[in-house]
């Protein structure tokens, strides 16, 4: 079974936008900038943020960080982010989600100007996105497949299934493969038998948010499985990381599979500074 091995795409990948940067530095006299908008203190929030910042650091992006006050008023928030809209500095945003309670992420989110939406969620960038003119990907099923190219896994002319169909996810990934040729079903969580339709796919992509979900019984052997999914579990007082896919069950029945830590998760905010670049180049 071919491992792949997403640190590895993430690495290669940071060291070309580190090319790119520089040569973005050379043309234009400054570096490209991304500002992430943290609102209230939630702890893993807090983590994900300080990795974009480290993350930009690395590949020589300018990044800020905004921080809100969990009791921020919508108006108040809505004010932050057309400040930065008009902050020619800055090429891209994002906002860290999840918002705290009594902010609503979908109103909060039309704010940004598409023009500087890093993570591809405003509407009008995911209609640029479904009408064949993207401006900028969704983050993480593009980073799927930055993998599936890097690792020249044949996506035309298969048989793909998505399990998940969140905004952020399961639908823009879906669209990525339809958009290379595969022939894509779209399983959720009122799909009476998942497995009738994993079974039959070439490639499997698991995304519905469900610790170890699926095992090697629910594919067909030799396909190939990419786990989106990722949870933290306490056992006997450790921490262990697992997918949506019981991936200790895969050797010896499927061709591929990304591990959980280590596949699709680095490619992520891989993709966010890629993004973040495009939108440099096109401000
Ligand atoms: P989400 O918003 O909770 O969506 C989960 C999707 O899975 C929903 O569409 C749901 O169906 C479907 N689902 C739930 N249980 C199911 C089941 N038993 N069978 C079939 N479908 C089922 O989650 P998400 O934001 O898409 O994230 C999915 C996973 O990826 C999570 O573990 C998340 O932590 C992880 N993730 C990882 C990264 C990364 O960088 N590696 C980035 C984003 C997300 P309904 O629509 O019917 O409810």
């Amino acid at each position: 079974m071919l491992i792949l091995d997403g640190k590895a795409v993430a690495k290669a990948r940071r060291e070309r936008l580190k090319e790119r940067a520089a040569k973005f530095m050379t043309l234009r006299g400054r570096a490209p900038g991304l500002t992430v908008v943290l609102v209230g203190d939630d702890p893993a929030s807090q983590v994900y943020v300080a990795n974009k910042i480290k993350a930009c650091a690395e590949v020589g992006f300018e990044s800020k960080e905004v921080r809100l006050p969990a009791n921020v008023t919508p108006s108040d928030l809505k004010v932050a982010i057309e400040k930065i809209n008009k902050d020619p500095s800055v090429d891209g945003m994002i906002l860290q989600l999840p918002l705290p309670k009594g902010l609503d992420a979908d109103s909060a989110l039309e704010w940004i100007a598409p023009g500087k939406d890093a993570d591809c969620l405003t509407s009008e960038n995911l209609g640029r996105l479904w009408s064949g003119r993207a401006l900028t990907t969704p983050c993480t099923p593009w980073g799927v497949m930055a993998i599936l190219e890097h690792f020249r896994i044949q996506v035309a002319g298969r048989k793909a299934v998505v399990v998940g169909r969140s905004q952020i996810v399961g639908k823009p990934m879906a669209h990525l493969l339809l958009q290379a040729d595969a022939t894509v079903t779209v399983c959720h969580s009122k799909t009476p038998d998942v497995r009738e339709h994993t079974l039959n796919a070439d490639l499997v992509v698991v995304a519905a948010g469900r610790p170890e979900l699926l095992g090697a019984k629910d594919f067909k052997k030799g396909a190939v499985v990419v786990d989106v999914g990722i949870h933290r579990q306490e056992k006997g007082g450790k921490t262990r990381l697992c997918g949506d896919v019981r991936f200790n069950e895969l050797e010896g029945h499927v061709s591929a599979a990304t591990p959980v830590p280590g596949g699709v998760g680095p490619m992520t905010i891989t993709m966010l500074l890629e993004n973040t670049l495009i939108l440099a180049e096109n401000h």
